[in-house]
């Protein structure tokens, strides 16, 4: 069974993909927490943080590296924002499809609730 994302990722389901490359995709949050709220995933399935492996480095690093421009493009950059990659259940993990949130554009509260 393709996961929610990967068929966000193949165009099988509506959404607004802000990036596209041949690693990673970057789409809104169809339930923002913030004026920026963007999700950076792994065009591949991982499901976890867990299951990242050592030759996955490179898409590790290309969906910080693609959070970061994405930040400038939004205009957060300056002000901050924060990246998050919730994992399993105590991390309140509910898609499990690796990805990243870029979230921004209002000042954060406390980091951990
Ligand atoms: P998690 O809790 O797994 O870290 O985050 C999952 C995120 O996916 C949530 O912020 C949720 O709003 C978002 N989400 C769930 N379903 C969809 C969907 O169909 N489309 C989009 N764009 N985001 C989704």
């Amino acid at each position: 069974m393709p996961t929610l994302f990967a068929k966000i990722i193949r165009g099988e389901l509506p959404s607004e993909i802000v990036y596209q490359d041949e690693l990673v995709t970057a789409f809104r949050d169809i339930s923002p927490a913030a004026p920026t709220h963007i999700l950076i995933v792994p065009n591949k399935v991982i499901r976890t943080v867990n299951d990242l492996r050592d030759e996955d480095e490179k898409v590790a690093g290309r969906m910080v590296i693609v959070a970061k421009k994405l930040a400038e493009r939004e205009g957060i950059a300056e002000d901050g924002y924060r990246l998050i990659i919730n994992c399993n259940r105590h991390g309140g993990q509910d898609v499990y499809h690796l990805h990243m949130h870029l979230i921004g554009g209002r000042q954060l509260g406390p980091i951990a609730q």
